[in-house]
């Protein structure tokens, strides 16, 4: 395990003094201890570094499907329940994507819109969490600079087991390559996991599920044309996805969830190929990432 004397100078001023270790991991009677998996990479090593540092802690694993997911997302998932011999809870929201857009009139959510987390991911965990005293298990590692969900609730507190341990990318990459799980598969050409047509997808990610799994692509199109009052909502801010270029980057993005593209992680990436095989990137050098909007 990485400890905080072993980050970068930098992260360590950021973190030291203003964090304290958290009084979570220990199971007592009452409280309850939950992680929430993405699909993605970090949630995953999180899983993994809870069953190897703290063995006795009664964790819930949880899953909270929009029901739009990628098919990698949901082998992803089956991978992790077979690799750490663990189940993890599938939540559905009662309503789906289709009921919620047409209670909004047929607007597609937007990164200032996101009606569709707020219904689709946020409300069922929060149901599931329930009144009680609850330890929610957030996997924002010590390299990030971004807050991640914040408990409106007093009975929940987040927990941060990265940002106290000083866990960094290269870490994730490093716990997820010995538990013999890996990299989700959509890694070679989409940087999170989330709906299909998640609007924070660049192009070149429209244009790796367009080539990836083209008739999801259909189906995301099929939302902005499909109003009955002729209007036309867009995934994408510059334009329907008819018009998205043929010619591009497909997956060049995807290089930013795991490090910013340096050449030599580049090049680790394509030798990876669409398994994603996370040892040719251990190799690479990488620089801090931020993932935008992961999901609780
Ligand atoms: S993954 Fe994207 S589209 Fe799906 S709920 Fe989250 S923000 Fe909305």
């Amino acid at each position: 395990m990485i400890g905080l004397f072993d980050l970068s100078a930098e992260v360590t001023q950021r973190f030291v003094g203003v964090l304290t270790v958290s009084p979570a991991f220990e199971n007592a009677p009452g409280e309850r201890h939950v992680l929430a998996l993405s699909g993605g990479k970090d949630s995953a090593a999180l899983a993994v570094y809870l069953r190897d540092e703290y063995p006795d802690l009664r964790t819930e694993y949880v899953f909270t499907d929009s029901g739009y997911e990628l098919p990698e997302t949901y082998e992803y998932l089956a991978r992790i329940e077979a690799v750490l011999d663990i189940r993890v809870m599938r939540l559905k929201s009662r309503r789906n994507f289709d009921w919620w857009l047409k209670y909004y009139g047929g607007v597609l959510p937007t990164p200032t819109s996101r009606w569709c987390t707020r219904h689709l991911k946020l409300a069922p965990y929060l149901a599931y969490l329930g009144d009680g005293p609850v330890f929610s298990y957030v996997a924002i590692r010590a390299d990030e600079d971004r807050e991640g969900y914040r408990a409106t609730r007093e009975n929940i507190s987040p927990v941060h087991p990265f940002v106290e341990h000083g866990i960094v990318f290269q870490d994730v990459i490093r716990i997820l390559e010995e538990s013999g799980l890996g990299l989700p598969g959509y890694y070679s050409w989409r940087q999170r996991s989330g709906c299909y047509f998640c609007f924070f997808q660049t192009d070149d990610e429209w244009r790796g599920l367009r080539q990836h799994h083209p008739r999801l692509f259909a189906r995301a199109c099929s939302y902005e044309e499909n109003h009955d009052d002729g209007r036309l909502f867009t995934w994408r801010e510059n334009g329907p996805l008819s018009e998205l270029p043929t010619t591009g980057d497909v997956g060049k993005s995807a290089l930013a969830a795991v490090g910013r593209p340096t050449r030599k992680l580049s090049w680790a990436l394509r030798e990876a190929g669409s398994v994603a095989d996370s040892s040719a990137i251990l190799k690479a050098e990488t620089e801090e990432a931020d993932e935008p909007g992961t999901e609780p």
